[in-house]
Formats: structure tokens, sequence, C-alpha cells
């Protein structure tokens, strides 16, 4: 059997090694992260954080990893963690095992034309062909993106508990350890007089120390938005996002004219055709960019691209990934040649135990890229082990 190196030293493949690239299996298991702190989002609280963990084995026994995850439950797409490993057991991996691992793009269009929709799960899958790739030809993902623009992410903190004082603390012991340089205020949860009173309140705080984001997660309405944009502004709130309904692309239009601060699109922008109605309507200044809802690392790098087309900067977004799907992040981060509001890729930060040997690492109010070939990460088999749901279910060429 070709080893990894093997193969890494004879690019040009011969029969073997091509034997070797084949994806042989398909391992998925879910794993529930206690967080260290509730996440108060608009519909709801979380205490916990779940993902789809996902192990991709070739012949030649190189092992890709990748992770689905989504924000805390069903919420936000209506993707869930068991839906997800649900449709990758049944649909998806039978149709990646014994293809060459090589070929991941034309493994995804395979798997795009045969299973409609199910953007999180296809994510996963992505990731662990790209680390694999990455691990065979010893590239990092973003070298296979196209190479490096930075090797770091200035990162915003969400401020998520909806008490004010607490909140403020946290700010404060965030900025001052060097773990982020802005902050994200999750709204929408409280009535907007009382919800505008903690973000006046939190904004005074962080007056000329650190930028201040808003995010209703399409809690309010139109005027309700227009109405709460000039306090937040008049406060400092640097940026607005998604405060409307996703299919209300119109209204966004019209707050974004309205607005001084930047309007930041998410829930709104999901295909790269959204992306391109966004632009086409002018329907945001800045671009929300994650792996899971686009599908991927590459359709999220082309979603970059669109939006830069179109005059809009992006933002690196996140559901709260552990350290599999922040590597995943900052490898496409690195990228991408502009990224002037940083992100709020903080996963590992909140989540109270992660699944690598070495988490993400966080120093200078920013996430830094991590070393060596794939994702650059290492699987802690132990914590696997310790938060798995259930064992392993594993899709080969038998079961498939
Ligand atoms: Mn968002």
């Amino acid at each position: 059997m070709l080893t990894e190196k093997a193969i890494a030293d004879s690019p040009n493949g011969g029969d073997a090694d091509r034997k070797a690239a084949q994806i042989e299996a398909i391992e998925t298991v879910i794993v529930d992260l206690p967080l260290r702190r509730i996440q108060q989002f608009a519909r709801l609280g979380a205490k916990h954080q779940s993902s789809v963990l996902i192990r991709l084995h070739t012949k030649g026994g190189v092992v890709g990893i990748g992770e689905s995850i989504t924000p805390c439950g069903p919420w936000w797409s209506g993707d869930s963690v068991e839906a997800i490993q649900a449709t990758i057991n049944h649909y998806l991996a039978p149709l990646v095992v014994g293809e060459p691992v090589l070929d991941a793009s034309r493994i995804m269009a395979k798997l795009h034309g045969r299973v409609a929709g199910n953007a999180f799960a296809k994510a996963g899958i992505e990731m662990a062909l790209l680390d694999a790739v990455g691990k065979i030809v010893d590239a990092p993902i973003h070298v296979l993106l196209g190479g490096r623009f930075r090797d770091r992410l200035s990162v915003a903190w969400p401020l998520a508990t909806g008490d004010v004082n607490q909140e403020v603390d946290e700010a404060f012991r965030m900025l001052e350890a060097g773990k982020a340089g802005a902050f994200k205020l999750k709204m929408g949860a409280l009535p907007l007089a009382q919800d505008l009173r903690r973000a006046l309140a939190i904004a005074k705080e962080l007056e000329g120390k650190a930028s201040l984001r808003v995010d209703p997660n399409e809690a309010w309405d139109e005027p309700t938005t227009m109405r709460a944009l000039a306090p937040l502004e008049a406060a400092g709130v640097e940026i607005i996002e998604q405060p409307v309904a996703r299919w209300n692309l119109d209204a966004m239009a019209r707050i974004h004219r309205q607005a001084r601060s930047m309007l930041l699109i998410d829930e709104g922008v999901q295909s790269l055709h959204d992306a391109s109605e966004v632009v086409k309507r002018a329907a945001a200044g800045l671009v929300s960019l994650k792996i899971m809802k686009t599908g991927g690392m590459r359709p999220a790098r082309a979603m970059a691209d669109i939006a830069n087309a179109g005059g809009m900067h992006v933002y690196m977004g996140t559901f709260l990934e552990t350290s599999i799907g922040t590597a995943a992040n900052m490898q496409l981060a690195a990228s991408i040649e502009s990224l002037p509001y940083g992100g709020e890729v903080i996963g590992p930060l909140l989540i109270e135990e992660d699944l690598c040997e070495v988490p993400a690492v966080y120093k200078e109010h920013a996430l830094w890229l991590p070393e060596g070939p794939g994702l650059g990460i290492r699987l802690d088999e132990n914590q696997v082990r310790r938060f798995a749901r259930a064992s392993p279910q594993r899709i080969d060429r038998h079961s498939a």
C-alpha cells in the first residue's frame, strides 16, 4: 500500500498512485461540546454546540478531516447535525467512495448534481477532501485556493448574554487578553427600546477602545431598523448585520442607502446566485462569508470575488466551529486579499472543549493561520471519543 510520502514523491502518478488516492471510506460522528457560557441569539439561547466530524480515508492511508456545523441548532438554515449526518451517510458518502480524492472539484460537482441543497453537509465533505488533497501534495489549503495574502485575521467577539454589566466585563477581558479587538452585539431577543439602551450603554464603555457591531439576525422589520439606525450610528456602531428577513433584499438596499454605517448581509446571501443578486440590487456594503452556507471553501472564495467585483467588501462569518472548521475559515481568509473588518471566527474561544491536539491560536486580537499541510490541524482522538454522541458510522465500498 502506498504511503502519503510515496504519492507526494511521484506527482505525475502511475496506476498505483491513482489507486492510493482513491477514497476508501467516509466516517461520521456527532460530537456534543459544552459552551463556556450561554450564547443568546435573537431566537434562542444555546448552552452547547454540536458538530458532525468527518473522516475521509484514502486507500493510501491519508485521512482528510472535515466538520459540518450549525450555529447551535436548526434555527439559522434548517440544517441540523442529525440531518447532516444522515444525508452524508445515506446520500453523499456513497457518491464519494471510490472516487480519486485529487478530483475534489469534480466530486463536488457530482454531489451537486445528485443531491440538491444540503450546503452544510457538502461543506464538511469538501473540507475533508481538501484536507486530504493538501496532505497528499504537502501543501496547506490556502495554497490550493491560490496562495496567501495574510497569516492572521483580526477578530470580533460576540457579546450575547443580554446582561450589560456581564457583557462589558467580558469585552474588557477579551480586549485585555488580546483575544479580540472588536465586538459584535447580538440583538433582537429584547424589546427594541431595552435592546437599544443595552447597545448604547456598551457602546459608551467601548468608545475609542474597540469597534462595536450589532447583529439582530433578521429580528427587525424595515421601519424598526430605520428607527434604530440613528441612535446606533450616533453611538459609533460601525456595522449593522442582517437586521431584516433574509428574503427582503429590497429593504436591505433601502437600509444600505440610508445607513452611514456598514450594512453587512449574512442570512440573505447563501449561494453564489444570491451574491450576484445582492450585487445587482446593491443590497449591502459588506458580505459575510461562511463555508457552511455556501457549501464549501471554494464557493466561499468565489463569493468573495463576486462581492469584490460588485464593489463590496467581505467579512469572515462563523457558525462557532471547533478548531477544525476554524482552521478551514483561516485557510480561506488567508487566500483573500481584502478583509477590512476582519471576522468573527471565535468558535474555539467559546466552546469549552476542542477536538484538536493544538487548538486555534488567538493573540494580538487576531486568529493565526496554522502551519502544516491541508487544514493544518491534528485530531485529538481522546477528545473525539470523550464527546462523541455515539460510535462513528463508516461508509465504505461494501456499505455504499
Ligand atoms: Mn450573522
